[in-house]
């Protein structure tokens, strides 16, 4: 499995409108996980968006996609000249798509039809589900690379390098850019979105008529200023997290924080070398909640790390009792080539890493059950992720997509993906609600 992302060649051509569509294109690919090749050489597929307007502007896309099947050969077309998709399939019956103006989905689609992103759960952020073309409605941002941490389970550091935190400005552009083109939920994504800036000395930048800072608290009000959803991924509970906490309180930021705490016995984060593996995480979720009551906390887990004993394993188990955390994943312990926690001593066996996922998956169930439980009876705001002859199923703003739990609306077939609506609590279980639209 190639560990590097597949590279988009892109040739653009026409009025400014294209070059739009171009750009949306663009930021999609790169949320999506692809990288933009400067060359033809380079490129494992070529898009080619064209204008068809004029005579000249005709001929210069038959140009350009000839140019690009001679020097890449995986051509897809996009734009005005999709009206002649007639011609173009004569002239070049290899090509590998034809899609029209303004259907970006449509092209990111074929792209990753063309050049599919294989899912690594070691690697990826996205989870595997979520490499597929995400709706308009939501898209993930990267805001750095890379990470300083030396967790022993993991590869990222040796793979990804050193943390690289993108140019705020930069960030926000693509920010503004995805709401443009109809996006309203941002899942912000990094392997450690809190660390933020730390690399580049929180260097500042300009932005619209002031200077803003690269760091976590400033990206986070300046996405708040957007009017749409931003939810938080991989944060750590440092303490300058607390700092973002009143941002969700005012409504700015979605009352949502995905830390991965992975354990809770301190002896095992210490094993782990997790950052801020001394944190009070008990203490601090206490005071999220007292800042802003309605948060919800999702996290991951890894039970069965080498050396982890059945006190530990209890410890964690009373920690999620007390902790009545709204999400959480859990994962039993596996080597990973490459991972220094390989050669640990006192690895657990199989059959008790089973057991203790399964004593996990309960105890979670439960608390689960009965965070969810207390929604019933509330209005809330949900956004409609799909629509089918059953009904529409959303998602709250304590729930992220592909990862945590739906909103159904039954019979409600005349939604659309991207409503936002506020909706009365009927009914939950484990994991989902069950609501209808408020009269
Ligand atoms: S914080 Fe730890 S688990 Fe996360 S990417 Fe860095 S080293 Fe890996």
């Amino acid at each position: 499995m190639t560990l590097r992302a597949p590279k988009v060649g892109f040739v653009s051509l026409g009025c400014p409108k294209a070059l739009v569509d171009s750009e949306r294109i663009l930021t999609k690919l790169r949320a999506t996980g692809y990288d933009v090749s400067p060359s033809y050489d380079g490129a494992d597929v070529v898009v080619v968006n064209t204008c068809g307007f004029i005579d000249s502007a005709r001929e210069e896309s038959f140009g350009a996609i000839t140019e690009a099947m001679n020097e890449n050969g995986q051509v897809i077309v996009t734009g005005c000249l999709a009206g002649e998709a007639e011609t173009i399939r004569e002239l070049h019956p290899n090509i590998l798509a034809i899609t029209g103006p303004q259907q970006y989905e449509a092209v990111v689609g074929e792209v990753q039809r063309a050049v599919p992103i294989k899912a690594n759960p070691h690697l990826d952020l996205v989870p595997a589900e979520g490499v597929k073309l995400t709706p308009r409605h939501y898209s993930y941002l990267k805001i750095s690379e890379g990470c300083n941490h030396k967790c022993q389970f993991c590869i990222i550091p040796s793979i990804r390098g050193p943390l690289q935190s993108r140019p705020i400005h930069k960030v926000l552009r693509e920010a503004e850019r995805l709401v443009e083109a109809g996006c309203q939920e941002l899942l912000v994504i990094a392997q450690d979105t809190s660390a933020y800036g730390l690399d580049v000395k929180y260097k500042e930048e300009s932005w619209k008529d002031r200077t803003i800072a690269t760091r976590f608290y400033e990206l986070c009000e300046g996405l708040g200023e957007l009017g749409v959803w931003n939810r938080l991924h991989y944060v750590y509970p440092y303490p300058h997290v607390d700092e973002v906490i009143p941002l969700m309180a005012e409504g700015k930021i979605l009352p949502y924080l995905d830390v991965p705490f992975q354990h809770a016995s301190p002896s095992v984060l210490k094993n782990m070398r997790r950052p801020a593996f001394q944190a009070k995480t008990l203490e601090r979720l206490e005071a999220w909640r007292n800042i802003c009551p309605d948060i919800a906390v999702r996290s991951t887990f890894i039970v069965g790390f080498p050396g982890e004993t059945d006190e530990d394993f209890e410890i964690l188990l009373e920690w999620l009792e007390e902790a009545q955390l709204n999400r959480v994943g859990c994962f039993q312990y596996e080597n990973v080539e490459g991972a220094r926690s390989n050669s640990l001593p006192d690895h657990v066996p199989a059959e008790l890493k089973e057991e203790r996922w399964h004593r996990f998956m309960k105890k979670a169930q439960q608390v689960s059950s009965n965070v969810l439980s207390k929604k019933v009876g509330r209005d809330i705001e949900i956004v409609i992720d799909e629509v089918d002859e059953e009904g529409a199923i959303g998602r709250s703003v304590w729930d992220a997509p592909e990862i945590d739990g739906c909103v159904f609306l039954n019979g409600e077939t005349e939604l659309r993906p991207g409503d936002r609506l506020s909706v009365h609590v009927t009914h939950s279980d484990e994991y989902d609600l069950w609501a209808e639209l408020r009269s």
